[in-house]
Parts: structure tokens; sequence; C-alpha cells
């Protein structure tokens, strides 16, 4: 695990084009308050600057200041980590400018970037730096509670709420059972009646996590697509309990149009948006024209960058090796005890 190229100039260079954006943004807070503050909390701060069609600000050069961030190989958090079990095999690091990460609201970047110490609080195989919010994480108890066709249906007891979304068959069922531990919770989502609802499940009597209808299924009847499609669009721009929409991305294949065009109409409506890269262990050889997820993941980022103030989070996930499961639900776990506290 290294930081390489990066200089103190620079990283002062960071924080000041932060602390100039942030001023512009005029959001509240102190100069080392993450830029990417707002993806958390758009009903609470100004949306119209989360997002516009061209980035803002680019402090660094393309090579100038980046971080090596592992893969699951090389647990980051292994305190906060502890049942991961990941595969250490054929990793190799990922490595980001540090404009790139996600910095939760109301968390420090190490004051001297250059030392160990500026890694540690980034969560495995993603671009997400750990703050203070990250506490609570693990799932207890899951349980089923109703599927809704309206967003006014929906249950209104005001608990925090995230939404996973994706293509058929991105492994969204596989990651909703990892995620609680049930081999078959979310089969409930796929029961004949249920597959075109909104699916609440409570976890741990305290928040929900969300089943939307997988888009893009061929064989769906034309008509009902674009039911689906009125409904989930006014799930995502009406539900006040909304902390984030995370948005699965098979990894194992290249980018489909679909899945560009759902995650632009997200970020063109400022609905705050985590990208789970799906099915990560599937690692198709080169020989073979296939390309490694991280390839594909990047190439999938710098197409939808455009539509993004600043560089939505995301975490590589397997369900095979539990890649990336207890890095959501950390994730999942300071979105939601910041927006539970503002
Ligand atoms: P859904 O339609 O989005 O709910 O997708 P499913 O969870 O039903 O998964 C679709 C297919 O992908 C199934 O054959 C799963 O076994 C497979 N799958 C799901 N997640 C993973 C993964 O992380 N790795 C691999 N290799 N296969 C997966």
């Amino acid at each position: 695990m290294k930081i390489s190229l990066l200089t103190f100039s620079h990283f002062i260079h960071f924080l000041s084009s932060l602390h100039r954006w942030r001023c512009c943004s005029l959001l509240p807070s102190s100069l080392l308050l993450g830029h990417s503050a707002m993806l958390l909390q758009p009903r609470l701060l100004p949306r119209v600057l989360f997002i516009s069609s061209k980035p803002r600000f680019s402090p660094f050069s393309t090579h100038a200041s980046q971080i090596t961030i592992p893969l699951p190989s090389q647990p980051i958090l292994s305190p906060l980590t502890p049942d991961s079990d990941l595969d250490p095999s054929t990793q190799n690091p990922i490595t980001l400018p540090l404009q790139k990460l996600f910095v939760p609201p109301e968390t420090q970047l190490p004051g001297d970037a250059t030392s160990a110490s500026a890694h540690t609080r980034v969560l495995t195989g993603s671009n997400i730096v750990l703050g203070p919010y990250a506490y609570d994480s693990q799932v207890v108890n899951a349980e089923f509670v109703k599927s809704s066709v309206r967003t006014a249906d929906c249950p209104s007891d005001g608990l925090p709420e995230f939404a996973l979304v994706g293509r058929s068959n991105v492994g969204k069922s596989s990651l909703l059972n990892s995620l609680v531990r049930r081999k078959k919770l979310a089969l409930t989502s796929k029961k004949p009646g249920k597959t075109q609802c909104i699916n609440h499940f409570r976890i741990n009597d305290k928040w929900y996590l969300v089943d939307l209808p997988g888009y893009g299924y061929a064989a769906a009847p034309h008509e009902s697509r674009l039911n689906w499609e009125e409904f989930t669009k006014d799930y995502f721009l009406k539900r006040e309990t909304l902390v984030s929409v995370f948005l699965l991305i098979d990894a194992s294949i290249p980018a489909k149009k679909i899945d560009l065009d759902y995650a632009s109409w997200l970020g063109q409506n400022q609905i705050p948006m985590t990208i789970i890269f799906t099915k990560c262990d599937k690692r198709k050889k080169k020989k073979n024209g296939g390309r490694r997820p991280e390839e594909n993941a990047e190439t999938f980022q710098s197409l939808i960058s455009e539509f993004f103030e600043s560089t939505p989070p995301w975490i590589m996930t397997s369900t095979v090796t539990n890649m990336g499961r207890d890095e959501i639900l950390l994730h999942m776990s300071q979105l939601r005890n910041y927006w539970l506290k503002h």
C-alpha cells in the first residue's frame, strides 16, 4: 500500500481548491469538510450545487496526486472488517487521484497525506473514506415489511432507507441476501406480483433496504416497462427518507447503454447515488478479449462523470467471495447516521 507522487504542495493545493469550491457552494463548514458531503443530503443541502453538466474544478493535473487503494487482498480497515472473506488472488491495487475519493461530511483527511495514515481510512475496494458516522453497521435482523405500487403507499414511519436498483440479472437479489445474511429473503421480491413493486425490508428495526424492480428486462411487456420507469422515477424524486440509491452495475461485462442512461438520469436529477459494481470475482482472460472488472468499472465511471459534480462513491463487490459486503454496510451506516443527525 503506497501513496505515489503526492507532495505536500499538491495536497495544500487540493485543500485550497476544495475550500474555493466550497466557498462558491455557500455550504457552511470547516475547510476540510469533504466536498462530497452534498451527495448525502440533497434535501437539506442545496441540490442545485450537487451536479452540473461539467465538473467545476480540477485541482490536479492527471498524474499529479494519487492514492493507491488496495483491493480486498490487502484490507485497509481490517479492524472494522473482521469477517471479510476476500480472495487474495490476482488482485491489483486501484490507483486513484485524491480528488476521486468520496469524503463524507465532517471527515478530515489526514493532515499529512504522504504518510501511511492517508489511506488507512479508505474502505477496501472502494473510493470511500470512512468518517466519524460509520458505526452500528452490522445487520442483526431483517424482515420483509411490504410491497408498494406507489410512492405514497410506502412505509410512513420516517426511517432512513437505501434503494437497490439495477438491470435484471445484475445480482441484486444475491446482494440483498448477502447483506442480510439470509439465503432467501430477496425471494420475497421475486414472487409473482411483487417483482414490479417497491419492496421494503426493515433492518434492525432502524432502517430500510428497498428492493426496486430490475430494469432492462427484454421479455417484459412494453407497457409494464414504462410503468416501472414512471413509478421508480416518482419514488426517486419524492421519497423524503431516501438517503441514497445504490445502483448495481455488472463489472464483469462492458458498460451497457441502459446502465449509463440510468446513472446519468440519477445524476441529472441530483439523486444521491452509490455505485455497486457486482460480480467482481469474474475475471475474464485478456487473451479472450475480456476486460478486468476494475477496467470496466473505470470506464463506466468516466462515461458518467460529466453528469456529476464530484465523483460518486463506489464499491467493488462479489457475493461469491463476500468482497465489499462489510464495506457497503459501513458506507450505509455513515450515510444513515449522518442523515439521522441532520
Ligand atoms: P437479479 O436478477 O439482479 O436479482 O440477479 P440474481 O441475484 O438473481 O443473480 C443473477 C445471476 O448472477 C445468478 O446466476 C447469480 O448466481 C449470479 N451472480 C450474482 N452475484 C454474483 C457474483 O457476485 N458473482 C458471480 N460470479 N455471479 C453472481
